[in-house]
């Protein structure tokens, strides 16, 4: 009889996944991709700080996921899962700063993506690249590409990307072709971002020095951490993990003494001689100084200790937008979650998934990224094997 054959396009953390657990039980699988070579994005990920995941603990793990389905399938192939699969491909993990999964020291991303590719052909899978996806039919199971060749298989993964890094082959031109079978897709915005700040040249002399121990916070979120001021603003984990407050129009605060409480801050300014000789007395860079005094307005603010006080715990955001899209670590936005069900399955075409970024969830970087794709691509596929026999 012969082997069902499953169709993935994209062959970026997410698509390599549900690949992997499908030749493992026995599919025949064929992944496709519109760039010369595998997981251009993955390697881009690699050139940074290419954290694969996070040692942080399942409960408060899955609690980075802003969606039920991927909190879900975090649960159903975890952070351990994941290392001991990189394990198995010849991968050694260590843990670095705060808990992040790095390849050990030595090992190039290329390598990782070798050796992953490497598992996938030894066990029969087989890669077309150069192959730009044109359109599908979600009943027939087929997939034409630009070369007009169509293809015909017993499940359709797709696993295409968000919108950033365009050059990766992430381009999110498929988004109407997704409309067109009525496959709602929300806009794509940024995540993961810098910020650009209102009135910025105060501190434009500063660029490069890092803001550290500081905390950024909305009424929603908070996160402590070290900012870096750039050209156009501030970058670092704490500013990414407001991202969700700033799009959703929630004031956001720097807290530059998230060690000190606010009567602590003010005891330090009112022992000093005068505010100028406190505000020194606590210790902040000069940048922080300097954005403390462009903030207050006249001089009599100035002189109100409490003022003060309140833009060293609570200095305000003033945001004028994020980066451009193409130069962020993710984004959210694409395939509105509503089209699909807790296995990846587009409800309205149940042998058809979607996977990976191209679906609009959020989590933040330090690992949480990858994982989110490899583990929705497990759960897709664990649904086809479920679904489908073999042969
Ligand atoms: C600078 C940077 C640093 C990052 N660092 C980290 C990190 O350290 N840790 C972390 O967890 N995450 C990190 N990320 C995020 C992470 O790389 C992505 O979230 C992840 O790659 C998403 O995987 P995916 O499989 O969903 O999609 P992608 O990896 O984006 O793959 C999508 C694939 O689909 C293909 N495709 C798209 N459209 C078509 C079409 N029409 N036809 C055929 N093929 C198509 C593309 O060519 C591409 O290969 C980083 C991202 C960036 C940009």
């Amino acid at each position: 009889m012969k082997t069902k054959k499953i169709g993935i396009v994209g062959t970026g953390p997410a698509a390599l996944m549900a690949g992997t657990r499908l030749v493992e039980n026995g599919f025949e699988v064929q992944f496709f991709d519109q760039k010369k070579a595998a997981a251009r994005k993955f390697l881009v990920a690699g050139n940074g700080g290419f954290n694969l995941t996070n040692s942080e603990d399942c409960i408060d793990f899955i609690e980075k996921y802003d969606h039920d389905f991927m909190k879900n399938a975090v649960k159903k192939y975890t952070n351990e899962d994941f290392i001991a699969f990189l394990n198995k491909i010849g991968i050694p993990t260590y843990v670095g700063s705060s808990g992040k999964i790095f390849p050990e020291r030595g090992i190039k991303p290329i390598e990782v993506l070798q050796n992953w590719l490497n598992e996938l052909i030894e066990k029969g899978a087989e890669f077309y690249f150069d192959h730009q996806l044109i359109d599908f039919d979600p009943l027939q199971l087929t997939l034409q590409f630009q070369n007009n060749a169509i293809h015909h298989f017993d499940a359709l993964i797709f696993a295409l990307g968000g919108a950033s890094w365009e050059k990766t082959g992430s381009d999110r031109k498929w988004q109407s072709l997704f409309q067109s079978k009525s496959i709602a897709c929300l806009p794509f915005q940024a995540s993961n971002s810098g910020i650009m700040l209102d009135a910025f040249d105060v501190v434009k002399e500063f660029e490069g020095e890092i803001i550290k121990n500081c905390a950024v916070f909305s009424k929603v979120v908070r996160k402590e951490g070290d900012l870096v001021i750039t050209k156009y603003g501030l970058e670092g984990a704490p500013i990414y993990a407001v991202n969700k407050s700033i799009r959703d129009g929630l004031k956001t605060f720097i807290d530059f003494k998230p060690m000190l409480t606010f009567n602590e801050v003010l005891g330090k300014i009112q022992a000093s001689k005068n505010t100028t000789e406190g505000l020194k007395n606590l210790k902040l860079p000069k940048s922080v100084l300097s954005m403390i005094k462009a903030s207050i307005a006249t001089r009599e603010e100035y002189l109100d200790v409490k003022t003060v006080v309140n833009r060293v715990k609570n200095f305000p955001l003033s945001v004028d937008g994020f980066r451009p899209i193409d130069e962020v670590i993710s984004t959210v936005g694409g395939i509105d979650m509503h089209e699909i069900n807790e296995n990846f399955q587009v409800k309205k075409y149940p042998s058809v998934y979607c996977i990976g970024e191209m679906l609009d969830w959020d989590a933040p970087t330090g690992g949480y990224l990858i994982q989110g794709a490899v583990s929705s691509g497990y759960t897709a596929a664990e649904s086809i094997i479920n679904l489908i026999s073999v042969n």
